[in-house]
């Protein structure tokens, strides 16, 4: 077993659990963005978003919901961002599917991604090459 977080599942590596149940495992992330910072994993290893079945996501995002309102509501927190890095050009360090739950509070500083435009023709194309893999 190599995967740092099927140690926490296993109970090996210490963790500050938050929600456990029969196929998730919710815990807070060791570096938090912002304190309270929580992940939310699959007990099974799924590698990202791709490998994990639709039955077992349900399930997944239906404890994202829980844990999310429970970091709002625990917290006293005005909202929480939930992101999930898929592969390493992402962002991705850990390959055991996981979802961030952070709480985020007015002038907490965090600023998420720059946003561009698109040139002549470019949403037609990549909208195209999207609709076409569904
Ligand atoms: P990602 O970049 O999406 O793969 O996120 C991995 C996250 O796991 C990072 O935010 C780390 O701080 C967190 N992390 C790494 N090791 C541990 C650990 N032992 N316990 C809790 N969180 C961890
Ligand atoms: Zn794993």
């Amino acid at each position: 077993m190599d995967c740092i977080f099927c140690k926490i599942i296993a109970g090996v590596i210490p963790s500050f659990k938050v929600y456990e149940d029969e196929d998730i495992l919710a815990f807070l992330d060791i570096a938090p963005v912002n304190p309270g910072h929580t992940l939310v994993v699959p007990k099974k290893h799924y590698a990202n978003l791709e490998e994990i079945p639709e039955g077992e996501l349900a399930k997944l995002a239906a404890a994202i919901k829980k844990v999310g309102k429970a970091v709002k509501d625990g917290l006293g927190v005005e909202g929480y961002n939930v992101m999930e890095n898929n592969d390493p050009v992402s962002g991705q360090i850990i390959p055991h599917l996981h979802f961030h739950i952070i709480p985020r509070k007015e002038g907490d500083g965090l600023k998420l991604w720059p946003q561009g435009k698109y040139g002549e023709g470019e949403a037609e194309e990549m909208a195209e090459k999207i609709k076409n893999k569904i």
